[in-house]
C-alpha cells in the first residue's frame, strides 16, 4: 500500500519546522552546513517528540480496533511512555506503562522529576519494575497486557519506542517525505540526515521513506546510543526491510543504505560522557537549542565528531534531527555540568 494510503490520525501541529544552525556551523569550522528538523516542538501533546509522530498511525489502529487502553513500556525517564500517556489522555483512553530500571542511576531524583513526574501528572497508570535496559519484549509488559483484559478493558500493546510494531516505522517513513517537499519549497538538498537510534523505527522508518525517493546521494546516518549496538541494527534493519514493503518500496534495501555509527553511546544507555555533556552545551550556547543526556546529546556528540573528523565533508548539508527528549534533563541536574 502506498505511504499516503495508510489510515493517520493527526496529532501534530503539521509538518515540523526546519531551519539553520548557523553558529553551530560556524564553531565547527563553517565548511559544513548544519540545519534542524524539530520533533522536540512537533506537537502540543505532552511536550511533542518522535514518538508522537509514530503514534499518528498505530493511533488510527487503536481507533479502528476499539481498543480503550493503551499499554506500553519504557524506562524510568523515558521519552516515550510520556508520550504515550499524553496521547491516551488526548483521546480520552486509559494508560498504563510499565517503566524498569533501564539506567543505573543512584540519585533520589531520578524516579520524581522530568518524564516521570509528566507521566504522573497526566494521571499515568505507572508500574515500576526493576528490570534493566532491553529493547526487545518482556514479561512485565505482557503482565500489564494481561491485567487490563482481567478488569475487563481492551488494551493496546505498543513495543518499547512504538518501534517493533507493524505500523512502527511508518511516522518516520512520512518524516523522510515531508522533509523532502520542505526540501523542493526551500530549493535546498540535505546530503546527510543525522539521528538518533535505539529502539530503532526512527532511523528505519526515514531510512525506508528515502528509499522511495531512489536517489543515492543522500546518506541517513543513525548515531547509537543504545550501548548494545547489534540489537539496535538489528533492530533497524528488520524494520527499515519490513517497512520499505508495507509501503511498496518496490525493491531491496541495500546494507550500505543502513549505517548505525558507535563511538558516541557513552558507558552505557542513559548515561553521558564528556563528549555528550560538551556536545549539550556546545549546541546550547551557540543556538540555545537543547539536547538531552540520554539521546539528543549523544547524536549531537555523533554530528560533532563526524564534522570533526571530516567523515562528513566540508561542503555538506547536514539535517539533524532533534528527536525530543528535553524532559529528562532535571533527572540529571546533579551531573557535573548539567545542574
Ligand atoms: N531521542 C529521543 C529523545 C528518544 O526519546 C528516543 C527514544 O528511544 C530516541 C531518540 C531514539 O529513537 P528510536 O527509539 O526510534 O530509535
Amino acid at each position: 500500500m502506498a505511504l499516503a494510503d495508510f489510515p493517520r490520525h493527526p496529532l501534530l501541529f503539521g509538518p515540523s519546522p526546519i531551519h539553520p544552525l548557523p553558529r553551530l556551523s560556524e564553531a565547527l569550522g563553517g565548511d559544513v552546513e548544519i540545519w534542524a528538523k524539530r520533533e522536540d516542538c512537533n506537537s502540543g501533546i505532552a511536550f511533542g517528540g518522535n514518538k508522537v509522530r509514530k503514534l499518528e498511525y498505530l493511533v488510527a489502529d487503536v481507533l479502528a480496533t476499539g481498543c480503550d487502553t493503551l499499554v506500553s513500556i519504557g524506562g524510568i525517564q523515558s521519552n516515550h511512555t510520556r508520550q504515550v500517556t499524553g496521547v491516551a489522555r488526548h483521546l480520552g483512553l486509559g494508560c498504563v506503562t510499565v517503566q524498569e530500571g533501564w539506567v543505573d542511576w543512584d540519585d533520589d531524583i531520578y524516579d520524581t522529576v522530568g518524564n516521570i513526574q509528566l507521566t504522573r501528572i497526566m494521571g499515568g497508570d505507572v508500574r515500576i519494575d526493576p528490570a534493566g535496559f532491553d529493547i526487545g519484549v518482556r514479561d512485565s509488559w505482557k503482565e500489564a497486557i494481561a491485567s487490563v483484559e482481567e478488569a475487563g478493558g481492551t488494551p493496546y500493546a505498543i513495543p518499547a519506542g512504538a518501534s517493533d510494531h507493524p505500523l512502527g516505522g511508518l511516522g518516520f517513513a512520512n518524516w523522510a517525505v515531508e522533509l523532502a517537499q520542505q526540501e523542493a519549497e526551500l530549493e535546498v538538498f540535505f546530503d546527510h540526515v543525522v539521528v538518533c537510534s535505539v529502539t530503532g523505527s526512527s532511523h528505519a522508518g526515514m531510512i525506508a521513506g528515502f528509499a522511495l525517493e531512489d536517489r543515492d546521494d543522500r546518506r541517513v546516518v543513525g548515531i547509537d546510543a543504545s550501548a548494545t549496538l547489534g540489537a539496535t541494527l538489528d533492530q533497524v534493519s528488520r524494520i527499515a526491510r519490513s517497512t520499505a514493503d508495507a509501503i511498496e518500496v518496490g525493491r531491496d534495501l541495500r546494507d550500505d543504505e543502513i549505517t548505525v555509527v558507535a563511538g558516541y553511546e557513552g558507558p552505557a544507555y542513559g548515561i553521558p560522557d564528556e563528549g555528550t555533556i560538551e556536545a549539550i552545551h556546545l549546541c546550547a550556547r551557540t543556538e540555545g537549542m537543547l539536547t538531552d543526556p540520554v539521546y539528543e546529546g549523544k547524536s549531537m556528540a555523533g554530528l560533532i565528531g563526524m564534522v570533526r573528523s571530516g567523515e562528513i565533508p566540508a561542503g555538506s548539508r547536514v539535517m539533524y534531527c532533534h528527536l525530543g527528549g528535553q524532559p529528562a534533563l532535571p533527572a540529571y541536574a546533579r551531573v557535573p555540568g548539567l545542574g
